[in-house]
């Protein structure tokens, strides 16, 4: 299928020229032609409601002169990301000959390379595989193979880690090239690149750099800025994108091998403006990101829903406190890069908070911080792991925001979550409701799979409206809350319900990647629901995670135990820093509770003194039977425990002696 590019042609000028800090022109939204964009808004979303998908890229066409990322290298506004794209997508089509619906993998740093090779893969109709160079090269080999991925594409820096593999498993490579000092020698070799042929024999050296930032006098990188803000729509049209696939993220695969899951264009555009009705996105948002971007945190909540909001996005290369501190403190920054948005794991407000006792000690620059981020931030979220109840008290302690707690998967973006408002409705523990689109179930395993309960979001309004993301002169934004209702319930004689929780709805995924679908796979009901493999419960109106049945539901001596509860109830003992709870097989009780433990500086412990204080929270029949202190706890690069290495590492050590 020929790709229609209407191309563009000053991509080169775009980033070649460095403009000083004066050059550089802050948009404000008065500068968003309200009627041009009205006319073009009107047919993304008569397109929308005909069943057609508006890519994240393309809604830069409503906002191309505001600022869409500040990264280490420079500032560049939405036309500066899209311009970019468009001269790659070009390189693109060349080397797939105009095919679409290929997967590409790509690995690019955290910065505006990213965005802008994946939208150009996007541009050309084809699915983006984004791949982390945390990952060793033979788990690279396998998303790329697993992908069935057509081409790979990478930053200069990961050159060295994956010609070899595209060698190996006979893959063209397109190497993207951020420009060399203008000094050095190598500048003279910028924007031809990788001469070699591919496998097919095809040209390999239509390949472009993607960033081209500018040095002033001082050597000192300026922000670069588009002086053209003309941008012309390219790619497929909106219904075509209305039925295709845009991107895989891959599990993390701790049960199995990494599968990949199918983001739709449809589920991506679903999930954003879910998110963007139930946590009010503005694109007066100045988000900090500093996640991984091959996970779906990184990827929807803190990149994609915020660039099509017209946010705008600091981005880190990787999470440092340090730095995590000065840009939530604003330190240096002008008043329009002041952070007010920032999406987190649990690990990372761990880390934040800990260095806050280091650094912070008095109490004139505690109120300071207290002060400048109650006054500067207007959403703080935590999810992909629990968030201990301990760090949510010690973060509105430190900051006067309450994290806002969600649960999500690779599998279903964002799910579940608190409200944004009131804030007292976001509680300690919890994970709230169904976002919009979302049905949750609760299915006991005992109970022959008949759900006990099942609560459901009707699907959010997905047609974007400029007005609601701040954009014109009339007020107006997202309502911040959303309806749920409970469909079908068991009776239950205390008001609790517990089950594995199973997912359905438009902003739910439907198939993993090169699995073909069976009836009795472990994935999927037969009435289509997909199963988290997460036991939750449900009482007085918000679920509640209780871990992965598999690994996190410990039954010891007849119990049925959650170790994310047992984990935070330990973390509140003063000496704890860190803190991983373990069924290990026993005789006597089937399993027993261990725990392993990571103690504060200068701090000891005994598991009776352990067991007295978590004791003032739990059960008996709760708490953990051996412990093993330990320097590091194993987690991964998300910052989630992995209880799999855990296991494998201490799990002989955590067996109960026998008397
Ligand atoms: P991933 O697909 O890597 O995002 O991992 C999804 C898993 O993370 C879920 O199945 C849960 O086990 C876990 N998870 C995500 N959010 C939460 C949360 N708020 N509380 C507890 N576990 C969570």
């Amino acid at each position: 299928m020929e790709i229609p590019i209407r191309s563009l042609r000053i991509f080169n000028r775009l980033f070649r020229k460095p403009f000083g800090f004066s050059a550089y022109r802050t948009v404000s939204t008065a500068t968003v032609k309200e009627e041009a964009s009205a006319e073009l808004l009107n047919s993304f979303n008569q397109d929308i409601k005909a069943g057609g998908a508006v890519p994240v890229f393309r809604r830069a066409l409503l906002f191309p002169s505001r600022v869409a990322l500040q990264d280490d290298f420079g500032t560049y506004t939405y036309a500066a990301l899209y311009q970019a794209a468009t001269a790659l997508s070009q390189d693109i089509a060349a080397q797939l000959e105009g095919e679409t619906e290929y997967t590409i993998s790509y690995m690019c740093t955290n910065d505006a390379s990213h965005i802008v090779v994946q939208w150009a893969i996007w541009m050309t109709g084809n699915i983006a595989v984004p791949l982390t160079p945390l990952h060793p090269a033979e788990m690279l080999k396998y998303y790329i193979t697993d992908s069935g991925s057509n081409l790979i594409i990478c930053l200069q820096d990961f050159e060295k880690i994956l010609r070899p593999v595209s060698q190996e498993l006979s893959k063209p490579l397109l190497v993207v090239y951020r420009p060399k000092d203008d000094k050095s020698e190598q500048g003279k070799d910028q924007g031809k690149i990788d001469q070699g042929k591919d496998v097919e024999g095809r040209d390999q050296s239509k390949v472009d750099q993607v960033k081209d930032l500018g040095k002033d006098e001082q050597g000192k990188v300026v922000q670069g800025s588009v002086q053209d803000d003309s941008i012309s729509d390219v790619g497929p049209s909106n219904m075509w994108y209305g039925g295709t696939e845009a991107m895989l993220i891959y599990t993390s695969g701790t049960t199995s091998k990494p599968k990949g899951v199918v983001w739709t264009h449809n589920m991506l555009a679903t999930q954003i403006s879910s998110l963007h009705t139930a946590w009010q996105y503005t694109a007066q948002d100045v988000v900090l990101h500093t996640l991984p971007l091959h996970h779906i945190h990184g990827q929807l909540n803190s990149l994609n829903a915020s660039l099509a909001a017209g946010a705008r996005i600091r981005m880190l290369p990787s999470f440092a406190s340090h730095t995590v501190w000065a840009r939530l403190l604003g330190t240096g920054d002008r008043e329009e890069s002041r952070i007010s948005v920032f999406h987190g794991v649990p690990a990372m407000y761990a880390r934040l908070a800990a260095d806050y006792d280091k650094m912070f000690a008095d109490k004139k620059t505690r109120d300071y911080v207290r002060t400048t981020l109650s006054a500067k931030m207007r959403l703080m979220c935590a999810g992909s792991a629990a968030l201990p109840e301990t760090l949510f008290k010690k973060w509105e302690e430190i900051s006067g925001m309450r994290l806002l707690e969600r649960y999500g998967m690779s599998e279903c973006g964002m799910a579940l979550s608190n409200p944004y408002r009131p804030l007292e409705g976001r509680t300690l523990g919890h994970v709230g409701l169904p976002l919009p689109g979302v049905a949750a179930r609760l299915v006991p395993a005992d109970k022959g799979l008949q759900p006990v309960l099942t609560v459901e979001s009707p699907a959010p309004d997905t047609q974007i409206s400029l007005d609601k993301l701040g954009l014109t002169s009339k007020k107006g934004s997202y309502e911040g809350s959303w309806t749920t209702a409970v469909t079908e319930h068991a009776l239950s004689q205390d008001g609790v319900f517990e089950g594995e929780l199973y997912l359905k709805g438009p902003a739910v995924f439907t198939r993993y990647w090169n699995r073909a679908p069976t009836l009795d796979s472990p994935d999927f009901t037969e009435d289509d629901w997909f199963r988290t493999g997460d036991t939750a419960s449900f009482a007085d109106g918000k679920f509640k995670i209780l871990g992965r049945t598999s690994i996190d539901i410990i039954k010891t001596g007849g119990y049925k135990v959650s170790a994310l509860q047992v984990e935070s109830a330990i973390l509140e003992h003063p000496s704890v820093a860190d803190v991983a709870v373990l069924g290990i097989d026993d005789d006597s009780y089937g399993e027993i509770i261990a725990t392993v433990v990571v103690l504060k500086e200068k701090c000891s412990l005994t598991l009776k003194e352990l067991k007295e204080e978590a004791g003032k929270r739990l059960a008996p029949y709760q708490l953990p039977k051996t412990m093993l202190i330990v320097n590091e706890m194993p987690r991964n690069a998300m910052g989630k425990l992995d209880k799999k290495e855990i296991k494998r590492r201490f799990g002989e050590q955590l067996v109960l002696k026998k008397k």
